[in-house]
């Protein structure tokens, strides 16, 4: 656990007391999150929480349901009291997910343990307006957890991972070119429709808080926190996190590696300019290379037949056709000249490869190939970044999100969940 408390904070559950509450049952409900089953006294010495506050805070989250007492078999009876064991309830509260991009758009509910109850596909490309997309999209929600039967005072709230640019503080997405959308007060549009918090968070952004905290990936490459993740899709998207914190930029859009240029490259890109990254080895530089889509002619973003011709190539590269092969492979090397710019700048612990590329052999030899080539100027025993796949989808990363602002973030009110 990183994040800590002093026993000597009592002063400031004087002075805040409600907000101090909530932030000690986030950080209890998080250590459960991560440790399975624990006692009292060891969430006590791990969260620096006083055994009283933590009798206290776990006897309520025993009331509303979200932690469950588990008596420790054989175990004998200290001080006269059973030794017992707290676990989280999964089905106590649930959270939702969602993931929009040019590829695809999901939504799932999660419970409380992060664990998927229910997820769908929604078709939002072809509607006309921001606006008419999101209503479809919170229609398709609202269904999940009426077929779920999941009663709505137990979902804490949603996330929301969203291609583009996005203003988290604001719930904004900025812009996102392959959906059209610009300026878009998401989070808040959103929560009106549903009635719940809402958060969002840029796409790459929401992919690297996940593999970094939750599932597989969490704490390979230990000591971590400096990692690259890579979203490859129809274009390439990159997140930075230096010490466990995502860098953002100025402008909110650092990591906008799709758009470095490359020598040699002549196609136009979707931003307008020629040569970028994006044109060689992204999904569209995989379609070029099969002469599947034809070049640009102006600068116009990556559309649903697009994607759909990607999935039917990805679908090939897996049967194994050997120029398909050939073609992944090639986009493969691309990004790994990239990334070998970047390892140059940020000299990252681990690279993850997440997207729909990164679920092909061929691509990711690719970039692998590229990345083991000993670079000039690097010291003899450096050895590349570790490569790890990606182990989320944009709607499990959202519901990372939502876990990790409604239930871990300081926020929670238990009278909300049983009212
Ligand atoms: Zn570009």
């Amino acid at each position: 656990m990183k994040k800590k408390i002093s026993r000597n904070d009592s002063s400031k559950l004087r002075a805040v007391p409600g907000d101090l509450r909530r932030h000690n049952r986030g950080l209890v409900l998080e250590y459960l999150f991560r440790a399975s089953t624990v006692s009292r006294t060891a969430l006590a010495q791990a969260t620096g929480l006083t055994p009283a506050a933590v009798s206290r805070i776990t006897r309520e989250l025993v009331e509303a349901g979200l932690v469950r007492e588990l008596a420790r078999e054989g175990a004998p009876a200290a001080r006269g009291r059973p030794q017992v064991d707290l676990e989280l309830c999964a089905e106590g509260a649930y959270v939702i997910g969602i993931g929009v991009g040019a590829f695809e758009q999901w939504v799932r509910i999660a419970d409380l343990r992060g664990e998927c109850v229910s997820r769908r596909p929604v078709q939002l490309l072809d509607q006309s307006s921001a606006r008419s997309a999101l209503k479809v999209l919170v229609g398709e929600i609202r269904a999940l957890l009426t077929l779920a039967k999941i009663p709505r005072k137990r979902v804490l709230g949603a996330g929301i991972a969203s291609a583009g640019v996005v203003d988290r503080q604001k719930g904004l997405i900025i812009e996102s070119p392959n959906l059209g959308w610009h300026d878009l007060p998401v989070a808040r549009l959103v929560s009106d429709a549903l009635r719940l918090p809402v958060c969002v968070e840029s796409m790459h952004h929401a992919l690297n808080l996940a593999e970094e905290g939750f599932g597989k990936n969490a704490g390979k490459a230990s000591g971590a926190g400096d990692t690259v993740l890579v979203n490859a899709s129809m274009g390439i998207g990159a997140s930075v996190m230096e010490q466990g914190r995502i860098v953002r930029g100025r402008h909110s859009a650092a990591g906008q590696i799709g758009h470095m240029s490359v020598a040699g490259a002549t196609g136009l890109c979707t931003c307008g300019r020629k040569g970028c990254l994006d044109t060689v080895a992204s999904g569209y530089g995989v379609l070029r290379r099969l002469g599947l889509v034809p070049p640009r002619k102006v600068a116009r973003e990556h559309d649903a037949a697009a994607a759909r011709k990607l999935l039917s190539a990805i679908e090939r590269e897996r049967q194994g056709e050997p120029r398909v092969r050939r073609a992944f492979h090639a986009s493969g090397a691309e990004l790994g000249n990239a990334l070998n710019a970047v390892r140059a700048i940020l000299d990252p612990q681990r690279i993850v490869l997440a997207g729909p590329l990164a679920g092909t052999l061929s691509y990711v030899k690719g970039v692998q190939a590229r990345l083991d080539e000993r670079k000039a100027g690097e010291p003899r025993e450096a050895a590349a970044p570790l490569l790890v796949l990606g182990t989320h989808t944009p709607d499990s990363a959202g519901a990372c999100l939502a876990l990790t602002e409604f239930a871990f973030g300081g926020t929670l009110e238990l009278a909300d969940l049983v009212r």
